[in-house]
């Protein structure tokens, strides 16, 4: 390809402040080195992560930074070792990698590759140190390693998952966070059995990938939690059978599943972010075989509190990211199930703007309408 080994200028949206609007500008990306491919990007969308690095309030502040982890594209040009994918392949890059040769990613037990795994700190690239990103010689930082708010992107080759071309990007871009982290958190984590009771904390894109794998797995009852009751009537479409906004309730809602379950639910899956809702999971399942599983991404200072008889009595607490999905190997997996129909991506996506609206795209995450916004990066 012509732009192979080259420098690349392309429009990015480059996040200078915390809080302040993105800037959709040009900026150079630097050819991709050993084990890296760059991407072009087609479509991204917003997932709450990425608005928590953009506030900084609870997050480590890295400015200048290109935000965005959730996006699909094509790739445009590969470094020195990179064997498994070639320019023009259809690919999804992943906030969470797998390297294929650690521990972890050798175990079938694990997803936290010691290599790719989450590193929100990580503002550069890993083979030298530095920014693939410039704007006049200064370099803009990365994000997840992934940063999909620009029209071309730098990404290690362990954190990009090839994918069938035949599979509309513009959907399955969904898939590259939010769908995956909330499906497989339910299925693949708290693995709730027929007719069982599954209370979700938080009904945004991510949560109701939770309730949509409770339905598939067969969850008799499925409670939403949310603060919002505008997201109750759009949860029914994804399995929701009940819903409870601790707001309306003078008791902790805790006690108010509960009493709505005889004693606790059987499966809590946490998708908020917020720490009270994730103490409140625990204590909502139920003694003696109840589980719950935190998905949300903490405030740096969050402590988690409770009294450690809920453990004693035999609730279990676990946390994964992305769904507990190995990026590479099941990713391609999941796309084949989209395509097949067993998957309908289509009601997660409910706003879509051009690059040049992106801050568009925040402001509905703010306000909490609707559930992801689809980003066309040729607009
Ligand atoms: P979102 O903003 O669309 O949805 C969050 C929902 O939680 C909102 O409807 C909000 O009203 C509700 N909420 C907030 N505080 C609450 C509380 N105390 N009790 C009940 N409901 C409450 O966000 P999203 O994009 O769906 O992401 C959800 C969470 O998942 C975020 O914390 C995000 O950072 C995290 N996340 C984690 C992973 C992972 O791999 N673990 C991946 C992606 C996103
Ligand atoms: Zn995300």
């Amino acid at each position: 390809m012509a732009t192979a080994g080259k420098v690349i200028k392309c429009r990015a949206a480059v996040a200078w402040e915390a809080g302040k609007p993105l800037v959709v500008q040009e900026v150079e990306v630097a050819p991709p080195q050993a084990m890296e491919v760059r991407l072009k990007i087609l479509y991204t969308s917003l997932c709450h992560t990425d608005v928590y690095f953009w506030e900084a309030k609870g997050q480590t502040p890295v400015f200048p930074r290109i935000l965005g982890h959730e996006a699909a594209g094509i790739v445009e040009s590969v470094g020195e070792g990179v064997t498994e994918l070639a320019p023009g392949d259809h690919v999804l890059p992943v906030f969470t990698g797998e390297c294929k040769e650690c521990a972890h990613c050798k175990s079938e037990e694990s997803n936290m590759c010691e290599l790719l795994r989450i590193n929100p700190d990580r503002k550069v690239m890993i083979a030298d140190g530095q920014a693939r990103f410039s704007v006049n010689g200064q370099p803009i930082y990365h994000f997840l390693g992934t940063s999909t708010f620009s029209e071309y992107t730098v990404v290690h080759a362990g954190c990009v998952a090839k994918i069938n071309p035949e599979a509309p990007l513009d959907k399955v871009c969904v898939l590259s966070c939010g769908f995956c982290t909330g499906f497989g958190a339910t299925v693949n984590v708290a693995k709730p059995k027929k007719g069982s009771t599954v209370a979700i904390f938080g009904l945004g894109a991510v949560g109701l990938s939770a309730a949509e794998g409770a339905r598939v797995a067969g969850a008799s009852r499925i409670i939403g939690v949310d603060l919002n009751s505008n997201r109750f009537e759009t949860a029914k479409k994804f399995g929701c059978t009940e819903f409870v906004n601790p707001l309306e309730h003078t008791k902790p809602v805790q006690e108010v599943l509960a009493e709505m379950t005889n004693g606790g639910v059987d499966r809590a899956v946490e998708c908020t972010g917020n720490i009270n809702a994730m103490i409140q999971a625990l204590e909502s399942v139920h003694d003696g075989w109840g589980v719950a599983v935190l998905v949300g991404v903490p405030h740096k200072d969050a402590e988690f509190k409770t009294h450690p008889i809920h453990f004693l009595n035999e609730k279990t607490l676990k946390g994964t990211f992305y769904g507990h999905y190995k990026p590479r190997t099941d990713l391609p997996v999941v796309v084949e199930q989209y395509l097949k129909g067993e998957l309908e991506l289509e009601k997660f996506i409910t706003h879509s703007v051009s690059f040049s609206e992106i801050n568009k795209a925040f402001d509905l995450m703010l306000a909490g309408q609707g559930l992801r916004c689809i980003i066309r990066m040729d607009e």
